[in-house]
């Protein structure tokens, strides 16, 4: 599997080593000292609109280029940041990396008007008091329009969200900024919710594109997922999508944007400008990885 994560991507680190007592406190004091370091990286992953391949936006994922660890994908330590309360920091500092980014984008007049900037936020910051404050400030700050953020949240935080977290939510709409749901078909959850939450979009999480157990995928399947986002009156995002059949199927059904590796990896700030300078579009082909 440690082929299929990208090249930058080192698994010398496995999440279950957590379980080591010894290991899990000295990576969480190295976490501490990561944070506010050029340790910590965004990659950004394309993200396109299937009707035409332009790129209409990036997701931006979180990474720990560890000293002697390697590159340490988020899902290896996004838990352990949670653990020690030091994920809204985290959370904090990818948003205004990422839309410091943006903002330089947006100057040298490479990115259209409708191009939109993807963070994920854990369910711990979304219930930080202050967390509509601190974006209501960064955006001001970057000269960032509220609609050009894309706040991602799983599903399961938002499901089991209390008083705080349907506060942030509606503070955060009030402001403009587009709420997305990630992970969407995961969560054990019942569906009544779309309807009932005060979010924009959905993205459908990978494994509805692909069984994970069998590695078949079912298009009528993915057609009606597809189909109850738009009867909720929702945008659809499709994560996941690694074969030029899956981009041909999507785009058939409708407007679409979709991420993948079939059209590119998560990649470093460098090769995404690049991308976006060149005009190019995607797929990029399988020469090009992060
Ligand atoms: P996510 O938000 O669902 O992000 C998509 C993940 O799927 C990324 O993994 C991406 O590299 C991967 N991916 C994209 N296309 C494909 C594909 O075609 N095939 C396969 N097999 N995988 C694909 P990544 O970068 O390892 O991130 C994992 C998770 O870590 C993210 O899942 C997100 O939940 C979390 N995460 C990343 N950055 C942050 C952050 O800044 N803050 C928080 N709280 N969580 C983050
Ligand atoms: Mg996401
Ligand atoms: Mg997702
Ligand atoms: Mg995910």
């Amino acid at each position: 599997a440690a082929k299929n994560e990208g090249r930058s991507i080192i698994k010398t680190f496995e999440p279950v080593m957590l379980y080591d007592r010894q290991l899990r406190t000295l990576m969480a004091s190295e976490l501490r000292d990561a944070i506010g370091t050029d340790q910590l990286c965004v990659h950004y992953q394309p993200i396109v609109n299937l009707r035409d391949g332009s790129v209409n936006g990036v997701e931006v994922l979180v990474r720990w280029n560890h000293p002697t660890r390697g590159m340490i994908p988020p899902d290896s330590f996004i838990p352990l940041a949670e653990e020690i309360g030091a994920i809204s920091e985290v959370d904090r500092w990818v948003m205004a990396t990422a839309l410091q980014q943006y903002a330089i984008w947006r100057a040298a007049l490479l990115v259209p008007e409708n191009f939109q900037v993807r963070v994920n936020i854990s369910a711990i910051e979304l219930r930080q008091l202050d967390m509509v404050d601190f974006v209501r400030g960064l955006l001001k700050r970057m000269s960032v329009p509220p609609p050009s953020l894309v706040i991602e949240i799983t599903e399961s935080a938002l499901v089991s969200g209390g008083e705080v977290e349907t506060y942030s939510l509606l503070s955060l709409k009030q402001l403009g900024v587009c709420i997305e749901i990630d992970d969407f078909g995961t969560g054990y959850s019942s569906i009544s919710y779309l309807r009932n939450l005060p979010v924009d979009m959905v993205k459908v999480d990978r494994s509805i594109l692909r069984e994970p157990a069998t590695g078949s995928w079912q298009p009528d399947f993915v057609a009606a997922v597809f189909q109850l986002i738009r009867a909720a009156g929702l945008g659809a995002v499709f994560e996941g999508i690694e074969t030029q059949e899956q981009a041909d199927f999507l785009r058939s059904l409708g407007e679409i944007s979709g991420q993948g590796f079939y059209f590119s990896r998560p990649l470093p700030e460098p090769a995404v400008t690049e991308l976006l300078r060149s005009g190019n579009a995607l797929p990029l082909g399988p020469a090009v990885q992060s």
